[in-house]
């Protein structure tokens, strides 16, 4: 077990220090600022949606290795998904990090949308499970979710507001 942490946690300095996707991209469809009062973190989220497909997702900010990691990490999973891919990878990144219990759970193999790539999917799921050591610090959850629920509201289009964490 202290070996995959260390393996867990050598993926996560890296996105830290070379996050995927860090960049602005200009006219951006959707755009939506989060932040997470309790540590600081500040992300900005760019969406780029068509025909129901993310053609493009990216980010800049500022934050905690978590919260850094986090994002760039979610950004690798999702460019490329279906939207209703990247909601069911939202729910079960959440279930992840918050339940106990859940590591069956965890694997999308049910409500799966019409023409999903299940093998796709676990295997994101599988990257992210990288985070799951936040489960033991309730407050480093909010680090790791910052940019998941930014992803929400843009995936609603909910983006007049800023989303925070609190
Ligand atoms: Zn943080």
């Amino acid at each position: 077990m202290s070996e995959l942490r260390a393996l867990y946690q050598e993926v996560i300095l890296d996105h830290y220090k070379h996050p995927r996707n860090f960049r602005v991209i200009e006219n951006a469809p959707r755009r939506i600022d989060g932040y997470n009062p309790l540590c600081g973190d500040k992300i900005t989220l760019f969406l780029d949606v068509e025909n129901g497909v993310i053609e493009d997702i990216a980010f800049q900010g500022v934050g905690c290795a978590i919260s850094t990691a986090s994002a760039s990490l979610m950004t690798e999973a999702l460019k490329g998904k279906r939207v209703e891919e990247a909601e069911l990878l939202l729910e079960r990144f959440h279930t992840l990090l918050t339940d106990h219990d859940s590591r069956q759970q965890a694997a999308p193999t049910d409500d799966l949308p019409e023409g999903a790539d299940v093998a796709s999917l676990e295997g994101e799921l599988g990257k992210l499970e990288v985070l799951s050591g936040v489960r033991e610090y309730p407050v480093r959850i909010k680090c790791a979710t910052l940019a998941w629920h930014a992803l929400k509201a843009a995936l609603d289009n909910d983006t007049a507001e800023a989303v925070s964490t609190e």
